[in-house]
């Protein structure tokens, strides 16, 4: 590095007249200043995650947790030997979301960290099928007549998909209806057969924020073995929902407190308020994960089971899920996500005021809003139209069809989050009031003609 650049103003630089994005490495180096503010200035035109409405994902964690996390980045979460207290803290977070989840037993119960839902998912998926294929070929079922299948509400997360592509698993959907816009209790078992490794409940759907009924589900589950002699199990994908309805609604039975749920799996990363990506998967009991999936790494001179998908990763964001437990305790937490609802029951009321919108969801369960346009509101706009007006104001909003069966039907959704707050929604109104009288004014709309499509992320 030539001592020259050290001393050169950033923006009298070569370099600043250079393109950053590069093809291929640079030759020489770079001041780490000049650096720093060029690569970061190369993101300046991108949304304000706390404007982005549109992800579940922590946008907002305390100084002191952001301090910790960045003091443990080379901490490898898999050199359990290296930093064995680190481990022990990670135990800590799976047993204290166990109990969280009402495990009956904390000595059976057996878990890890991933790096999120999808990869706890995956492993939740790959336990049924692993155990459905004993307990077939026990029953004398011939296990390649067919693909073994999964029974999930259409209202699935893109991960199951990959699931059962990876994994070469049939993906058989239960469409939702408008009525219930969650899983069809009354249905579901009518897609399950000898070739069925498990069923998914979803705690949080992600169209529309609706938890599907688990306790209806286990009802219908446990009938279903007792007359058919099996073990079908339940797996729930709480990837929202369950760092959120144990502090909010701990009287909701979904969880481990009902007998036929056998795992569950959470995003430390969404409600759990920890910066992506943190997972947590769960087993009510080590018989519900085959000991195929259980692999040792080396611990303290002895081994220790790892059943993660990933090996090497940063331990900071287990430690700064660890840091969270701790410093906001259940009350904290409680309070966070209590005040985050009545901000999301704020904005629906709002929004529903306004008149020409349906609600789908208020954000009483989780603090998401949903809506459409009424179909007999006679308006020359779009929601495609109302997401550009409120990007103006640096508001990201998706609007995208909802599910098979009611892809004809174009929503628009806001996440709440923690940090979101009654001042920020209060603008939030104000825009989206703004931008609806401003709409109804303008004789120019973008989208009249657009067929209906996904815009913005839906995760
Ligand atoms: C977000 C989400 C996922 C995927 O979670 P990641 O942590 O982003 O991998 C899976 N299922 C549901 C229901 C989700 O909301």
């Amino acid at each position: 590095m030539s001592k020259k650049n050290m001393y050169q103003p950033i923006f009298g630089s070569e370099a600043s007249k250079e393109n950053v994005i590069l093809d291929k490495i640079r030759t020489e180096s770079l001041d780490a200043t000049l650096a720093y503010r060029l690569v970061k200035d190369q993101l300046i035109n991108e949304g304000n995650a706390r404007q982005n409405m549109a992800t579940f994902c922590q946008t907002y964690m305390e100084p002191e947790a952001t301090q910790l996390m960045a003091e443990t980045f080379e901490k490898n979460a898999i050199d359990k030997t290296e930093y064995p207290s680190t481990a022990k803290i990670e135990q800590a977070c799976i047993n204290i979301i166990g109990d969280l989840w009402n495990v009956p037993n904390q000595n059976k119960m057996i878990g890890t960290s991933t790096v999120g839902s999808s990869e706890a998912c995956m492993l939740g998926g790959m336990a049924m099928k692993f155990k459905w294929r004993k307990e077939a070929e026990e029953r004398g079922i011939d296990i390649n007549k067919q693909k073994p299948n999964l029974v999930i509400s259409s209202g699935y997360q893109v991960c199951w998909e990959k699931f059962c592509v990876y994994w070469d698993i049939e993906l058989r959907t239960v469409p939702m209806d408008e009525e219930h816009m969650s899983i069809d209790t009354k249905k579901v078992l009518d897609y399950v057969d000898e070739y069925t490794i498990g069923i998914v409940g979803i705690l949080g759907i992600t169209y529309t924020g609706k938890y599907d009924n688990i306790k209806d589900l286990d009802n219908k589950v446990e009938e279903f073995n007792k007359k058919n002699n099996r073990n079908l199990g339940i797996h729930v994908d709480g990837a929202s929902g369950a760092m959120f309805a144990p502090f909010t609604t701990p009287d909701l039975e979904w969880d481990f407190r009902l007998k036929n749920v056998v795992s569950i799996n959470t995003s430390g990363h969404k409600y759990g308020l920890v910066y992506p990506g943190v997972g947590w998967i769960i087993w009510r009991d080590k018989e519900f994960l085959p000991e195929e999936l259980i692999f040792n790494v080396s611990y303290l001179g002895g081994e220790m089971p790892t059943m993660a998908i990933n090996f090497s990763r940063s331990a900071s964001q287990v430690i700064g899920q660890y840091y969270n437990f701790y410093r906001f305790g259940f009350n904290g937490y409680k309070e966070i996500h209590l005040r985050t609802r009545e901000v999301a029951m704020t904005i629906s009321e709002a929004i529903e005021e306004i008149g020409i919108f349906d609600i789908y969801n208020n954000g009483d369960n989780l603090p998401i809003v949903c809506y459409r346009l009424k179909p007999e509101v006679d308006v020359n706009w779009n929601l495609y139209d109302l997401a550009d007006r409120l990007q103006m104001k640096g508001w990201q909003v998706p609007a995208y069809p909802l599910p098979e069966n009611l892809d004809s039907i174009l929503i628009q959704r806001f996440v709440c989050r923690g940090d979101f707050g009654m001042n920020m929604a209060r603008s939030l109104i104000e825009d989206i009031k703004l931008a609806v009288t401003e709409l109804n004014k303008a004789n120019v709309s973008m989208h009249k003609n657009e067929k209906i499509h996904t815009q913005g992320f839906t995760h």
